[in-house]
């Protein structure tokens, strides 16, 4: 026979048989049979048991209930599911079996310790589902409140960007590739429940005004259903809804924010965060991560924000007092997170109104007028905060303690219970401490102590050589060695005075502070307003301070040409040091769209490419850019294929992973696009990745509804001939110095294709034996010989026959009026175009 607490925990466990349970008894989380075994491994925790019935002895490992938070922590880190289960009564007031049940399930999207949470990033919990052959995408992050909400390519594109923690799918076919995240699966979700959920979270005209199709409702109420079982209490906070215009926003994708060290990652040493973040708070940290990684399309929004940034950057002394301010801000976005979620401490509201005050200071050293537009709407935002403060103020300590069993949490004067319950355990308090004195009086005992512990309450001590002087109406509690421990009915009965008033006030320091948080929690919307205009002034302050640091300025955005002149890399240039990066320009106009890059290795190709998406993306941001000028039009999308170091790692083969980039370029790339490409076609022979290269540039050029702006960077020299084939491609290469027989990198980049390779020349830089270095000079020399084709000149001599103009055949099917043909016309151009190929005008190329 199992004990009742063993069948209460059984049931529970039956209940949430996907978790680890962690079961409330008394001070400590204990966790039984498997559980055990896993969490003492895992936590490194000793493993005991426990009798739980006749002859039955269960596995145990348990924590102290403080300290439950780090260990919860651990465990969902390595992707477990963890259910608390809590005393729903208190043991001391229940006759019997305490009534216990499960309050959270604590999962990789649903945590909210601060431990186990990145304070500068999201940590979201995410559906994807489709609906009639469209993806919706809901992402939720319950530490800040915030929802976003996404449709069709823009879901997906939305989802890579935005890294979740978990991800509910309805469909396991749906997991994205290359995502590392807790997968859970779901069944599908009806319409009627979709409504039902949106309705009870937003009221009843979510669904028309909330969402923007039926896949992202279905996301949305996943998210919704899912928080409702894991962590019902955290739906409170989720106020703010955002949708992820399409049109809004620059599409980058998670490689190519990756190729472009966006964000910090493992093995990088430095990213363009890291350059960017001045900001003081993490509400500031946190929203540059979102600018970053969701730079704008839209102009006037572009221009508010480099408005503000500009003044930043012209106002050194407002922004430096602001920032002091902003130095000692506490998180108050996931403070607020705690708020909705009714699980915020006293500590958690000190902190709170700690902020809110210095929220307030910080509007007061704004200036009230000529503020540019973000930063007027910002100090707007900011007094919200007064209402929250004197509420605060009102009731809660000056220094409260975190927790309520001392007592204190409440201000003296806010409650006449709870102070005349505080008069009331002072005095009972006092007596007891009089008592001492007061028996030693009256026993005549000199040494007569009087003690309290946890077991035995208040006692009275006396030495054994004393215990004829003891009075008969003291009751023997305790026998020590060399003393006794007495209670009197007078001391008993201060005591539980003493106790009862002390309970009851404690209790009423709960009511007060639950009251308190209620009352917060009814303005969340508002509050959550303020931390937004922290974090904006924030931010915008930070990107002003390293504009006016590190020389940045304001790019002018619009029209169609890319004209950035003396622009630099700002992660590479910051690594470097003052002075010491090469500045480059780059031009696309209506005579430049493709720009195809020659140079050696390491003379700064890539770096060029880079640098250029940078300076896009982080003008599409808001931010000042690191260049002399800069002209910059609005793209839709930055694409990027470069090196394939990572691919390698995760076994897939190079060539095949370039191939699979190129083609998702050359799907979705669209006029508005910059396309940065970096030794397209080098994991294959040299001739396949000349032609492989060679008809990714023509089809990017030639098609109209792709023609994105390119950069090109190769070490196919041949390629450099295309500029005198396709109109619209220009040569660019890295000047080199030699000198003597040594090479210089100047890191310049120059019009034209460059000369001749200077592959031998490095392999000497970097120390091949001498005797390889002039045989391999010797046998280039050979090869570049048996190469020249009859009848070519200059360095289009070293093309091989695959390369020149378009054939005859070629030039006539582009010319082709295929709509203003019938069926039988279209087919007899065929046979024409087939004989002529045939009798070999096709290949006497140019
Ligand atoms: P490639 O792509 O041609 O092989 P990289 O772009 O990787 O060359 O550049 C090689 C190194 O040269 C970089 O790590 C950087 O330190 C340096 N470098 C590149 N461009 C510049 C520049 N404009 N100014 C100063 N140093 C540069």
């Amino acid at each position: 026979m199992s004990t009742p607490i063993r069948l209460q925990y059984l049931e529970l466990k039956e209940r949430y048989p996907d978790t680890i349970l962690f079961f409330r008894l008394g001070d400590f989380y204990e966790t039984f049979d498997d559980d055990a075994k896993l969490v003492a491994a895992a936590l490194q925790i000793t493993l005991t048991s426990k009798p739980m019935g006749k002859d039955l002895r269960v596995p145990l490992a348990g924590v102290p209930y403080h300290s439950i938070d780090g260990h919860v922590a651990k465990l969902v880190a390595r992707g477990h599911r963890v259910a608390i289960c809590e005393q729903l009564a208190d043991p001391s007031a229940v006759k019997g079996l305490v009534p216990r049940d499960v309050v959270r399930v604590v999962t990789a999207g649903t945590v909210t310790a601060d431990s186990s949470l990145d304070a500068t990033a999201p940590n979201y919990l995410a559906a994807l589902v489709r609906r009639k052959g469209e993806a919706g995408l809901a992402l939720a992050d319950i530490t800040t409140g915030e929802i976003r909400l996404a449709t069709g390519a823009e879901a997906e594109a939305e989802m890579a960007r935005s890294v979740p923690s978990e991800l509910i799918l309805e469909d396991p076919a749906d997991e994205p590739p290359g995502l590392s995240c807790v997968v859970v699966a779901r069944p599908q979700v009806g319409q009627l429940a979709t409504e039902s959920a949106l309705a009870s979270q937003f009221g009843e005209h979510a669904l028309a005004s909330l969402t923007g199709s039926e896949a992202e409702s279905a996301a949305l109420a996943h998210v919704l259903l899912y928080l409702g079982e894991t962590y019902a209490a955290a739906l409170g906070v989720l106020q703010r809804v955002r949708r992820v215009a399409p049109a809004g926003v620059l599409t980058i994708d998670q490689r190519t924010l990756r190729n472009l060290d966006v964000l910090p990652q493992a093995g990088r040493t430095s990213s363009l965060i890291d350059v960017l973040n001045r900001a003081k708070s993490n509400m500031g940290s946190r929203l540059l991560r979102q600018w970053l990684t969701h730079p704008l399309r839209d102009a006037p929004a572009i221009e508010d924000r480099l408005d503000a940034v500009e003044w930043s950057a012209g106002h050194p002394l407002e922004r430096e007092r602001c920032q002091l301010v902003l130095r000692g801000m506490p998180d108050i976005e996931r403070i607020l997170g705690r708020v909705g979620a009714r699980s915020a401490g006293p500590r958690d509201l000190a902190a709170l109104r700690g902020g809110l005050r210095a929220t307030l200071d910080l509007g007061a050293h704004l200036p009230r007028e000529a503020l540019p537009t973000l930063l007027g709407q910002a100090l707007h935002g900011l007094a919200a905060a007064s209402e929250a403060l004197l509420t605060l103020d009102a009731a809660l300590d000056d220094d409260p303690p975190p927790g309520f069993d001392e007592g204190g949490v409440i201000r003296p004067g806010f409650s006449g219970e709870i102070d005349s319950l505080r008069a009331m355990t002072r005095d009972a308090r006092g007596f007891l401490l009089g008592l001492e004195r007061l028996e030693r009086e009256r026993t005549g005992i000199k040494t007569l102590k009087v003690g309290h512990n946890r077991v035995f309450g208040y006692y009275i001590e006396v030495s054994g050589a004393n215990a004829a002087l003891v009075p008969t109406h003291y009751q023997r509690r305790q026998t020590l060695v060399g003393a006794e421990r007495y209670v009197t009915e007078e001391l008993k009965e201060h005591e539980s005075r003493l106790v009862g008033a002390r309970d009851r006030l404690v209790e009423l320091e709960r009511q007060a502070f639950a009251q308190l948080v209620e009352s917060l929690g009814a303005s969340l919307g508002a509050l959550q307003q303020v931390a937004e205009a922290i974090a904006m002034v924030d931010l915008v302050l930070g990107l002003g301070e390293v504009a006016a640091e590190r020389g940045y300025i304001r790019p002018s955005m619009g029209g169609d040409a890319v004209q950035v002149l003396g622009g630099r890399h700002p992660v590479v240039e910051a690594a470097l040091g003052p002075g010491r990066f090469v500045p480059n320009d780059c031009t696309f106009d209506s005579d430049c769209q493709v720009l195809i890059l020659t140079g050696p290795n390491m003379s700064g190709k890539s770096t060029f490419l880079r640098q250029v998406a940078l300076i896009a993306l982080m003008a599409q941001a808001g931010s000042f850019v690191p260049a002399r000028e800069a002209r910059l039009p609005l793209f839709d999308r930055i694409f990027s294929r470069i090196g394939a170091q990572d691919d390698l790692a995760a076994g897939q083969s190079t060539f095949m992973v370039e191939m699979v980039e190129t083609a998702q370029i050359l799907h979705q790339a669209t006029p508005d696009s910059l396309v940065v490409l970096d030794e397209v076609g080098r994991g294959t022979s040299t001739f396949d990745g000349m032609a492989i290269a060679r008809s990714v540039v023509e089809f990017l050029h030639n098609r109209r509804e792709i023609a994105a702006r390119t950069l090109f960077a190769t070490h196919y020299h041949e390629l450099t001939s295309l500029e005198g084939v396709l109109p619209r491609v220009r040569n660019a290469h890295v000047a080199v110095r030699e000198e003597g027989a040594e090479v210089v990198f100047e890191h310049r980049i120059v019009p034209g294709p460059s000369d001749r390779s200077y592959g031998i020349h490095v392999a000497r830089l970097a120390g091949l034996p001498a005797a390889v270095v002039s045989r391999a000079a010797h046998l280039l020399a050979e090869l570049e010989s048996s190469r020249v084709p009859a009848g070519s000149n200059g360095h289009a001599a070293l093309q091989p026959v695959l390369f020149g103009g378009p054939s005859p055949v070629e030039d006539e099917l582009a010319r082709l009026d295929i709509d203003g043909m019938t069926p039988i016309e279209a087919i007899q151009k065929l046979y024409e175009l087939r004989a002529a190929s045939r009798h070999g005008t096709g290949s006497s190329r140019t």
